[in-house]
């Protein structure tokens, strides 16, 4: 008789159980090893914030600290600018202002002022054919300051783009010749107060280009001591020294007004007094600058 070994199929009751027992087995796995990764996550990213927040607090403590320094240095600035401001209106500054130049008479002016170790401001206008003296008033360190390009009223005073227009030609022909960017320091023709204008721009044309040319950064210096010297075509030489020496005494800060033109001879001779005047009443000389007191007729309402 074969002895047959019949195998068994196993039911599939228990293939369905063996499944079920593998799904539970792997899915318990798969649950550990999120479970891990997610441990592992969330520990990186405590960490990782831990970190942040760490940063975080290094960088307040930081702005804080540099706020702090801030905070001083600005306090000693200030307290710096009012001993500054103080010591400035306590000392006796004149500024000699040279306008309307070049002219034959420069040369000449440069040389007393170089003399006397002085420093000074030319308020001077656009004369192509005199470049090498802009540079000689310029590398002897004095200022050379924005007087219009043409000086014509009937030009600059038209309107307040014209005149801003003319005292741009200046600027940029002055950086040409000089290389160096412009200083912003401007004198009206005829001062901030003059009428003429009026006849060519209308009535409130000096209010609107004060207002313009002030918008664009421009410090206006009109003057508080008249030298007198463009009174009449030729001024004597004692009347503009006298001028300057009585009008000075009643200021601390004189921003004194002469010519640098061909007739204005009488200036130059009078100019070493006029130093020498000064220093006796205990003046210092100094240039204008955007902080020096600014004499100014007209202030634009
Ligand atoms: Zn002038």
């Amino acid at each position: 008789m074969i002895n047959l070994v019949i195998k068994k199929k196993p039911s599939s009751k228990f293939v369905l159980i063996k499944v079920f027992i593998f799904t539970i087995c792997i899915s318990l796995l798969i649950k550990a090893a999120v479970s891990q990764a997610t441990v592992v996550r969330s520990q990186e990213k405590k960490e990782k914030s831990n970190l942040f927040v760490q940063q975080i607090s290094q960088m307040n403590s930081d702005n804080e600290s540099l706020r702090l320094k801030n905070k001083n240095l600005r306090t000693s600035m200030k307290q710096n600018q009012i001993l500054y401001r103080e010591k400035l209106a306590n000392t006796k500054i004149a500024y000699l202002t040279f306008d309307d130049g070049p002219s034959n008479n420069t040369l000449e002016i440069l040389k007393i002022l170089k003399k006397y170790n002085i420093k000074a401001t030319f308020f001077v206008n656009g004369h192509p054919e005199l470049g090498y003296l802009y540079k000689h008033i310029s590398d002897d360190g004095h200022i050379l300051a924005n007087h219009t390009y043409s000086h014509e009223y009937k030009d600059v005073y038209t309107s307040a783009d014209n005149f801003k227009k003319d005292v741009s030609k200046l600027d940029a022909f002055l950086t040409n010749i000089t290389g160096k960017e412009p200083n912003h320091i401007l004198r009206y023709p005829g001062g901030s107060n003059n009428t003429v204008s009026q006849y060519y721009g209308g009535k409130g044309i000096m209010d609107t280009m004060i207002k313009e040319t002030n918008k664009e950064g421009y410090i206006y210096f009109d003057w508080n001591v008249d030298s007198t010297d463009a009174s009449s075509y030729r001024q004597s030489k004692n009347k503009i020294v006298q001028a300057v020496l009585t009008e000075s005494s009643r200021t601390k800060h004189p921003v004194v007004l002469m010519h640098d033109l061909n007739p204005k001879i009488t200036t130059v001779q009078a100019l070493p007094e006029i130093i020498e005047g000064l220093k006796k009443k205990g003046f210092i000389f100094d240039v204008l600058s955007e902080n020096t007191y600014a004499p100014q007729f007209k202030v634009a309402t």
